[in-house]
């Protein structure tokens, strides 16, 4: 696993208090001590890994959620993603229902934080998913919105089973799916009004390269939302994370097959260093802190135990880690954070 060192970029602007709502906003503007020069060193650091070890990295992401896919959504459906709760849910009294509604709470939280649920802001009518799934994000903000949705993933029988659930729902000229690299993405430039990716950013390797191709497949004037899991802002006395949470976060990477993991701060550095504007985080962890409890009860049911037994070693591996993310969460190691910035109207002068 790559190193876990990640210096935070001017700390003070960039950790926000814990959120009180579900709608803090953390506007960001860029620091004075040029935070993205300094974020880009250890960032960089994480994409020297050898082709072979990103080949095996990315082998693993597609096989993966190639045993993982169909497990996980006979039992929660095509969203691969946490909900969204209010902050003082009682996650013990919330049913199957209440947790698929609160994955779609997130697009909607997310589309909201990114102000495109605003009147006045202009309705996306062409979207690229990166990191897709079985599609649930691309084909509901197809409907939604009434837009063109591509979907990538690294997965061959997510994209299938992606392309085929759009098709029984009768969606299969509005959206298409295939297997395709996050960080070498199949579209041409200034493509996209919506740049969506949800909880796919953890599992990149370079996080620049995935954030200049998120830039660069978005038009002038589209919106970018990164939905990612990452670990805390550091202190300004920090330059790394303490050896206990790397060796936390260390074993979770290999349980879902992540490479290093960065902060929210990090890639604000990243986005103001490609002239994004707009740029806003927020913390969200208070807002999914029932989730990871939920799914690991229901992989406890009889169930969820026989169905896991049949699924292939690395779901087993992923589901005994489960509690380690409840264990990163709890103790603030793992944030879920929300980023979200628009492309210039105009390219900036060089
Ligand atoms: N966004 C979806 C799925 C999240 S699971 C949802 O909310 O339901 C993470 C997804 O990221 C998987 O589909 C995985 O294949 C994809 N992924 C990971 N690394 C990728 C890469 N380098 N390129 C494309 N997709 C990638």
């Amino acid at each position: 696993m790559a190193s876990l060192r990640s210096p935070v970029p001017s700390a003070s602007l960039l950790s926000p208090p814990p959120p009180r709502s579900p709608h803090l906003v953390h506007h960001c503007r860029p620091s004075s001590s040029s935070s993205s020069s300094r974020a880009r060193t250890p960032l960089m650091a994480m994409a020297s890994s050898s082709p072979p070890q990103l080949q095996e990295l990315k082998q693993g992401i597609a096989d993966f959620y190639d045993q993982s896919s169909g497990l996980w959504e006979q039992i929660w459906g095509d969203h691969m993603h946490h909900g969204f709760y209010d902050s003082d849910a009682d996650d013990v009294s919330l049913s199957l229902t209440n947790h698929r509604s609160a994955q779609i709470r997130m697009i909607e939280e997310s589309l909201r934080f990114a102000s495109l649920l605003h009147p006045d802001s202009k309705i996306p009518k062409r979207i690229v998913d990166v990191g897709c799934g079985i599609g649930g994000s691309s084909r509901y903000l197809a409907q939604k919105f009434g837009a063109q949705c591509r979907g990538i993933t690294l997965s061959p029988i997510q994209a299938q089973r992606a392309n085929a659930l759009a098709d029984s729902q009768g969606l299969s000229d509005q959206v298409s799916f295939q297997v395709a690299d996050a960080l070498q993405q199949p579209f041409p430039d200034d493509e996209f009004d919506l740049v969506w990716s949800m909880e796919s950013g953890e599992h990149m390797p370079d996080k620049p390269k995935f954030v200049q191709e998120l830039a660069r497949v978005a038009a002038p004037g589209a919106t970018i939302i990164i939905v990612t899991w990452c670990h805390r802002d550091l202190n300004p006395s920090e330059d790394s994370l303490k050896p206990w949470e790397k060796e936390l976060l260390q074993k979770i990477c290999k349980a879902y097959f992540l490479p290093a993991w960065c902060s929210a701060a990090d890639y604000v550095g990243l986005l103001h260093s490609l002239s994004l504007q707009d740029i806003k985080v927020a913390d969200w962890s208070p807002n999914v802190a029932p989730f990871w409890p939920a799914v690991l009860r229901t992989a406890l049911t009889w169930k969820g135990l026989t169905s896991l037994l049949f699924s292939g070693i690395k779901t087993i591996k992923g589901a005994l880690a489960m509690p380690l993310m409840i264990e990163g969460y709890k103790k603030g190691v793992i944030k879920f954070a929300i980023i979200t910035c628009r492309k210039p109207e105009q390219a900036p002068d060089v």
